[in-house]
């Protein structure tokens, strides 16, 4: 029979109960040896194969499991480990593999970034002090041991070579020809093992094809796979693209290789033109990846089974597998634990378990001896119920946002009006110092929230509790002397969650956990309904802080961008709309703020930029509802009011332009690793408004010294004009320890002060003013 294949791209590491983090854990912290940690994660494993094969996937992904990362695993497979981590013998042991992730009492972890726009951050592969030997088969061991213990033909996933050079570093664009020769061949040896252990087809992942990409680099993608084939040419490459539409669609799929893989739910479409106009190859396999494996959606059965449809007029049902769009390490695994949602939401959600279920649906349909109709009225039953509840339909909100204009984007006086009328209303000194915001989440911290959402504390017990810390830090702040203070964030969770818990709109899973980072997982809130505010939600706190000192008191909001890009969205809106819903509720927050004297507010979007789509095409109609978010939220600040804001980059390359466009007054960026970037940007001339470089790095315990500091502002005072420049620490303060903050923060003050004095400066004083000096 002719029948459709089911496939999977990768299923999440963390385990059911998150078992596999708690193992990791336990190893780390020395309270089980390597035999019982190996027997943990192996449980975990097979549990998740057979997992798959219940669900009736036919193509299960194996070596897609890993003990910390699928970068760090290659990397590690091909020897690349920098010398900091000790030399190599034959193997990797798990203590080396560990401290490049980690790091160890003398080297420093390797560093980390975004796969590519999703909240997964991957060890980022050194090649510069390397050399490239191939230590162990992976993907074949992967295969191997699945086929032992569970009798399956699985499919082997590893990172492509291409995409697995770009996203490395420590090299220069010109070495690039030498590293793929040494990098090829030990693809080569891989594939040639499998090819002769009888492996049928390898999922090759090279997501990097869906980028802008030169016709240069497309050159040597197809020298790449010409050599992989020439090597094993029995071994079939699934050619595995995701989060976007492929760039260059005829050369792709003419490449060497038996399949390609294409995400047909994040390509606006475009995948399956290419398809509908250009055709596919009669001699490839299709991997149609159809089920979102970035959202918790349910899919409309009925309209998924319509592009099937479409596609099937150009290819052949034995020629197709239906699939996720990407590998679902990017969501919750099953809905199953999810006792406490409302019956409307979980009957319209889908975590990894259940998208592999409607994969299977959606086989069913094309198969004339299953009946799967009723599984696909259900979904439609369930998601319009959704659509159809009061969460979805709140009136107020829908024509708010349809009666959006420009005039929402713009803030009434011009900056260069603004700033003097600031100057003169707060008298800050030049080169004010402040904070961005949060203070150690400490033990206790962090104890008395757990007390008070268990029962154990009243709500009176835990308000007394945050108050008492914002007046410790308001008297410490005091102390140390800095000129603009905050409340601290002792009452926050977490900067997205925090505000989700007060907005509507919002749901919190128990369960839905997703790994950001080695062990670390995240639970982003679930944005079902419309967003609207219902009570002030930092005004009390902030309130209170401002009562107990004559300072100026920053309120701290998180920003539009920042709450969608770090939550599960709904999909039957654009983000636009469900972004500019979230900016009329901050809106209100920003405006209540102000009313109660309380004009300094400082609106983070540490997000912003990372929900840049893939495509350079595409930045421009994401920077400008996100810009234009940002403003709505902010723009009915009066003159006096000085909206803050603050980004975690340190690369601000091409980015000034657009924050500039947020129209904040201040702005507070992470510099002080890479300050030498900034120092070449063009963009910082033509920037206006005021600008707190990051004088320190607050990742590490490390206190910078007075001198260290002052010399840092001293470098940015050649780079700025004086009245443009704030000191502040590079980012929030909430993962230190107590003593390294005020150390770093009374040095700090210390080098501001200085500075100011050595320049000549002293007019700290309430009644002066902030003349220009030459
Ligand atoms: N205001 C937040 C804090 O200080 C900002 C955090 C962030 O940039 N990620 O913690
Ligand atoms: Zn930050």
């Amino acid at each position: 029979m002719n029948a459709l294949q089911t496939s999977n791209l990768g299923y999440p590491r963390i385990g059911e109960n998150r078992e596999w983090k708690k193992a990791l854990e336990q190893y780390w912290a020395g309270k089980i040896n390597e035999e019982s940690f190996e027997q943990a994660t192996d449980r975990v494993l097979l549990s998740n194969l057979k997992k798959q094969i219940a669900l009736g996937i036919d193509i299960i992904p194996v070596n897609d499991f890993s003990y910390y990362d699928h970068m760090l695993d290659t990397a590690a497979m091909f020897g690349l480990v920098p010398n900091r981590y000790g030399s190599i013998n034959k193997d990797i042991p798990l203590a080396q593999y560990f401290s490049m992730a980690r790091g160890n009492s003398t080297a420093v972890a390797s560093e980390m970034t975004k796969w590519f726009n999703t909240n997964y951050h991957y060890i980022i592969p050194e090649l510069n002090e390397t050399t490239f030997q191939l230590i162990e088969n992976k993907p074949l061991k992967a295969y191997r041991k699945a086929k032992e213990k569970l009798g399956i033909e699985g499919k082997p996933v590893i990172v492509g070579p291409y995409t697995f050079l770009k996203l490395s570093k420590g090299y220069e664009e010109k070495q690039i020809p030498s590293l793929l020769s040494q990098l090829i061949p030990l693809y080569q040896q891989v594939f040639k093992e499998l090819q002769a252990e009888g492996v049928q087809w390898v999922q090759v992942d090279e997501p990097i094809l869906v980028t802008s990409l030169s016709k240069d680099e497309f050159e040597t993608i197809q020298s790449i796979y010409a050599q992989l084939h020439e090597a094993a040419p029995n071994l079939k490459i699934m050619l595995q693209t995701y989060f976007d539409s492929i760039t260059e669609y005829q050369t792709v799929v003419s490449l060497p290789v038996q399949g390609i893989g294409l995400d047909f739910v994040h390509d606006r479409n475009q995948n399956l033109q290419y398809i509908q106009k250009l055709g596919f190859p009669e001699d490839k396999v299709l991997g149609l990846g159809i089920i979102d494996g970035r959202n918790i959606w349910k899919a409309d059965l009925n309209k998924k089974k319509e592009i099937i449809d479409l596609v099937l007029e150009k290819v052949n049902t034995e020629r197709l597998w239906i699939q996720p769009s990407c590998s679902l390490l990017h969501v919750p695994i099953t809905i199953k634990n999810e006792p406490k949602l409302d019956k409307t939401l979980k009957n319209a959600l889908a975590f990894a378990d259940e998208k592999l279920q409607e994969i299977h649906m959606l086989k069913n349909r094309y198969d004339l001896n299953q009946n799967s109709s009723d599984a696909f009225s259900k979904s439609e039953k369930d998601i319009n119920n959704l659509n159809m509840s009061a969460a979805r339909n709140n009136s107020i909100v829908h024509s708010a946002v349809k009666n959006i204009s420009n005039q929402d984007f713009r803030r009434k006086q011009s900056f260069k009006e603004r700033k003097e009328i600031q100057q003169a209303y707060w008298q800050l000194p030049d080169y004010p110092t402040t904070t961005i915001g949060s203070f150690p989440q400490t033990a206790e911290v962090r104890k008395a929230r757990r007390q008070f959402k268990s029962g154990e504390w009243t709500f009176e017990q835990y308000k007394e509790f945050i108050e008492s810390e914002i007046a410790r830090w308001i008297s410490i702040q005091e102390k140390i002397g800095l000129d603009v203070l905050v409340h601290g964030e002792f009452e926050r969770n977490d900067m997205v969650e925090y505000f989700g818990e007060k907005l509507t709109g919002f749901a919190f899973s128990s369960n839905g956990w997703v790994q950001s980072y080695g062990s670390r997982c995240v639970k982003p809130p679930i944005i079902y309904g419309d967003v609207a505010f219902s009570e002030p939600m930092t005004l009390t706190e902030s309130l209170y802080a401002k009562s107990l000192t004559s300072k100026p008191m920053k309120g701290m909001l998180t920003g539009p961008a920042t709450i969608l890009n770090w939550s599960f969205v709904r999909d039957d809106l654009t983000r636009k709309e469900v972004c500019f819903q979230i900016a009329l509720a901050l809106k209100e927050e920003v405006e209540i703020l102000q009313r109660n004297d309380i004009k300094m507010i400082q609106v983070d979007e540490p997000a912003l930029r990372e929900g840049l789509p893939l495509k350079k095409e595409n930045w421009h109609e994401y920077l400008e509802w996100t810009v234009q978010s940002f403003l709505l939220a902010t723009s009915s600040a009066e003159a006096t009011t000085q909206i803050h804001t603050h980004m975690c980059y340190c690369d601000f390359n091409h980015f000034l332009e657009v924050i500039s466009k947020l129209d904040a007054d201040i702005i507070s960026i992470e510099t002080s690793r890479s300050h030498g970037e900034l120092l070449e940007s063009a963009q910082l001339k033509a920037y206006d408004k005021g600008i707190g470089l990051g004088v320190y790095d607050i990742h590490s315990p490390r206190v910078p010294s007075v001198e260290e500091i002052e010399n840092m502002i001293s470098e940015y005072s050649k780079l700025l004009p004086k009245e443009q420049i704030w000191i502040n620490p590079d980012c929030g303060l909430k993962t230190r320890k107590e003593e390294e903050t005020i150390a770093s923060l009374q040095n700090m003050v210390k080098a501001a002060k200085k500075f100011r004095n050595e320049i000549g400066h002293t007019n700290t004083d309430a009644d002066a003013t902030t003349e220009e000096i030459c």
